[in-house]
């Protein structure tokens, strides 16, 4: 250990922030992280792997990944300059922060949701405020979080949520458009699994704040490539393509992200099988003794059940069934979250569990 004190030089606002550490202990089956579990379709495969044998690597990617974003705006029917790339959904909400949040200004979410929220707002100086969903069916209050809003900068709500797997109403996101002046970030990572007709996209076009998120992470399976994305007005995007990373999309992910996103009819097959195996595995869950399980629209499930943690480690120790374990977190005391995988590894888990709680 060296005697620096470096809390005493990293900015105030970031010290005490610790590096990311999923707890990833290798298993057998990870179900802990909500990727996309199946095979590649095989013509993606052939096609992946084509796109980045010739992609030559001695000259810097576009900056703004332009075929890529030419493809994605073909797909959900808007123009290139509607979509901004980034190196994951991650680094499109930290700049989001960097660019309309800062000191004196606030964000407001909606947890239980996704942590990374609040963790960029403080990192960019932004105030956070939270307007806590139903702690029994997390439900939003909607006068609660549009009169919040109406006091904000920006807004960030997820459909479906993470991880409490619900879809946003549209009647609120409607509401937050109307009747507040912030910006409106209906986070879409999990979208693909929601079913036609959820996307907020086609409302882009009559609303200026209103902008969605969508990541190659989850449907796409691609979640090591790194490629995020936001549809949203021209305006906004102009402001995140000025202040980004220049080069944070690189090349190979340039080249892979444009096969995914052009050969998108393949993995149709993949999302109903995940969509599939939800209700399966929805139903077996919910029939264990004593477990409360929330419907939900992703490729996860939350699961409260007795003894959570210690269920989770057993899981992972004497299964090799890797869970992820939310029973820390305020409002989901004792909750799991379960990412579907294929047939082999829900009944593997089933089985496990069953094992697990028979004991
Ligand atoms: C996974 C996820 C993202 C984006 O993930 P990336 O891998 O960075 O694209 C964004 N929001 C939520 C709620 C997520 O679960």
């Amino acid at each position: 250990m060296s005697n620096l004190n470096v809390e005493a030089l990293v900015r105030p606002e970031l010290a005490g922030f610790e590096p990311y550490d999923p707890a990833f202990t290798p298993c057998d089956v990870n179900l802990s992280a909500n990727e996309n579990t199946h095979e590649l379709p095989q013509r993606v495969r052939q096609a992946l792997g084509d796109a980045l044998l010739g992609t030559p690597l001695n000259r810097y990617p576009d900056p703004l990944a332009n075929e890529l974003r030419d493809e994605l705006a073909a797909w959900h029917g808007v123009q290139r300059n509607n979509v901004l790339v980034g190196n994951g959904g991650d680094e499109v909400l930290f700049n989001l922060l960097f660019a309309f949040g800062g000191t004196g200004r606030a964000l407001v979410v909606t947890p239980p949701c996704f942590e990374e929220y609040k963790n960029f707002a403080k990192m960019c100086n932004t105030d956070v405020v939270e307007v806590w969903r139903d702690p029994v069916d997390f439900s939003i209050d909607a006068d609660a979080l549009v009169a919040a809003a109406a006091q904000a900068h920006i807004v960030m709500v997820t459909s479906p949520n993470n991880p409490t797997g619900g879809l946003i109403d549209p009647a609120i996101v409607e509401r937050l458009l109307f009747q507040t002046d912030a910006l409106v970030l209906v986070d879409e990572a999990y979208v693909e699994f929601a079913g036609e007709g959820a996307s907020l996209i086609p409302w882009i076009a009559d609303h200026p704040r209103l902008m969605v998120l969508r990541t190659l992470s989850k449907a796409f399976a691609l979640a090591g490539l790194r490629c995020g994305y936001l549809v949203a007005d021209p305006a906004v995007v102009n402001v995140l393509a000025a202040i980004r990373q220049i080069y944070s999309e690189d090349v190979l992910a340039q080249a892979a992200a444009v096969v995914a996103v052009r050969a998108r009819e393949e993995f149709a097959p993949v999302v109903a099988d995940i969509v599939a195996e939800r209700e399966v595995l929805a139903q077996e869950l919910a029939a264990l003794p004593g477990t409360k399980l929330w419907p939900s629209s992703a490729n996860f499930l939350l699961l409260r059940m007795p003894r959570a943690a210690e269920v989770r480690a057993r899981l992972r120790d004497e299964h090799s069934v890797l869970v992820r374990d939310f029973s820390y977190a305020k409002g989901l005391s004792d909750c799991l979250r379960i990412t579907v995988g294929t047939h082999e590894e829900n009944q593997r888990l089933l089985r496990a569990l069953a094992q697990v709680m028979g004991r």
